[in-house]
């Protein structure tokens, strides 16, 4: 199914149906992709979200940002949607799409507003998908139904107060008692953890060392309000303002030995490839908000007049913008580069982490240089590009930095690991 606007009866085949997020449209067949490398499907897809941001988001959004509010009834509008089953198989409650059609949503949605991208990402991306990666079949009907339906959602916990890029450094710990697992250590920076319908957080644990020393990590789900859980009040952040970002704590906190996903001493592995999927996703976050300043730049410069005429009639403006426009459309193609590699099942790492590299930059410079164009609205708050400058630098901070992009592709090119 694809996504229905709220409100709205038709429903239409789903971008890239047929099942596992990876799966793509036959040559040919309804979803075969059009002008452009997107199929119809996609195209569709992306002009109704793109509607619902604009229609939807952008009026409201500014006041839960200032608020540092979760938008819960975009949310929820999301939800009926069907956006947070989107690259989910039917049988699990999702829409059958494919993980193209879910960067593409969010690329709608982050030309309007990061938060409520993020949030959609982080719920699909981190929460939902290590359970479809890694569960059973008892834990993927357990848990997915809801999450696809966005009545729940659930977070993942990998970073540490002690540190992040290095994740084989993980202090927390999980250590079997009877039939349950005692889980104690923190995580940093958790994005939707404590939200009112967050139901688990997955969190990386050491469960043991290995022969050559090194700690075997695992990775369990922890259920929100577990005895010995604790969520700290949510941080205050320069940007992601309306978005749910909390440091967790646990404490003898017991969960059932049910509760591991996947095989034991594999939760390395299995976080290297969800942040490597994740990586096209906030690359395809970070193009919308590139190109969501070009938008705003556009519009402003065919309004604001000065020394006579039109602030767009001056050549160095209208470059500044050219240039901005150039930005976001390399990275987009390497975002879908990257992204129709993952959905053909074709190796991805390498042209993720550039998608990531590229993308992330062509957001912090658009925003800089929008702000520019702005002028003195630029550095407010209440405008969308204001947000947009304060939303663009953790594009290349989470889910792996800028460096840590670098240390992938290096090792591509046949780098030693540097000392
Ligand atoms: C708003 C927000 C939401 C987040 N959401 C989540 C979430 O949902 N789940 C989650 O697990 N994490 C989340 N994070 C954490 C994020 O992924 C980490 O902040 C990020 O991975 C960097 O880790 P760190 O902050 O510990 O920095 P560090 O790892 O301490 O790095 C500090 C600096 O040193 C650089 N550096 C480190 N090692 C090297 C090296 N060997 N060579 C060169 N440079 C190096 C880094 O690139 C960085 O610039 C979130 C963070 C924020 C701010």
């Amino acid at each position: 199914m694809t996504p229905t606007p709220p409100g709205a009866a038709g429903i239409s085949g789903a971008p890239g149906a047929s099942g596992a997020p990876g799966a793509s449209g036959a040559p040919g067949a309804p979803g075969a992709p059009g002008a452009g490398g997107l199929s119809a499907e996609h195209e569709e897809l992306a002009k109704t979200v793109r509607r619902f941001a604009r229609g939807e988001i952008a009026p409201v959004i500014g006041g839960y940002y200032e608020n540092e509010a979760f938008p819960y009834p975009l949310v929820e509008k999301m939800a009926q949607m069907g956006l947070f089953g989107l690259p989910f198989p039917e049988e699990y409650g999702g829409m059958g799409g494919d993980y193209l059609a879910f960067c593409l949503a969010l690329e709608e949605l982050a030309r309007v507003d990061s938060s409520v991208a993020i949030t959609l990402e982080a719920a699909v991306g981190l929460g939902a998908m290590p359970v479809y990666r890694f569960g059973n079949e008892t834990q993927r009907r357990r848990w997915l139904p809801d999450l696809c339906a966005g009545r729940a959602i659930a977070a993942f916990g990998l970073t540490e107060p002690s540190g992040g890029s290095d994740a084989l450094a993980t202090r927390t710990t999980a250590v079997r008692d009877g039939e349950e697992w005692v889980v104690n250590g923190s995580k940093a920076f958790i994005t939707n953890s404590g939200t009112d319908i967050t139901v688990f957080v997955t969190v990386t644990a050491v469960t043991g060392r290995r022969r050559d020393g090194r700690p075997s990590i695992s990775t369990i789900v922890v259920p929100s309000k577990t005895p010995g859980f604790t969520v700290a009040p949510g941080y205050s952040k320069v940007g992601w303002s309306a978005s749910d970002t909390h440091e967790l704590a646990f404490d003898d906190c017991r969960v059932p030995l049910d509760h591991l996903l996947g095989e034991e001493g594999r939760g390395y592995a299995q976080f290297l490839s969800i942040l490597d999927e994740g990586r096209i996703a906030i690359a395809a976050l970070s193009v919308g908000l590139a190109q969501g300043c070009v938008d705003e730049c556009v519009r402003y410069l065919g309004e604001r007049e000065a020394f006579g005429g039109k602030l767009g009639e001056s050549q160095v403006l209208q470059f500044k913008v050219a240039d901005m426009d150039a930005r976001a459309h390399v990275a987009r193609l390497a975002y879908r580069d990257a992204a129709q590699r993952l959905v053909a099942g074709r190796s991805f790492k390498r042209e993720a982490a550039i998608a990531k590299l590229t993308a992330s930059d062509a957001a912090v410079v658009n925003a800089r240089e929008a702000a520019q164009v702005f002028g003195g609205y630029g550095f407010m708050n209440d405008t969308p590009v204001g947000r947009f400058y304060r939303d663009a630098k953790i594009l290349e901070i989470g889910e792996g930095t800028s460096e840590v992009q670098r240390m992938v592709i290096a090792r591509h090119l046949g780098f030693d690991r540097p000392r």
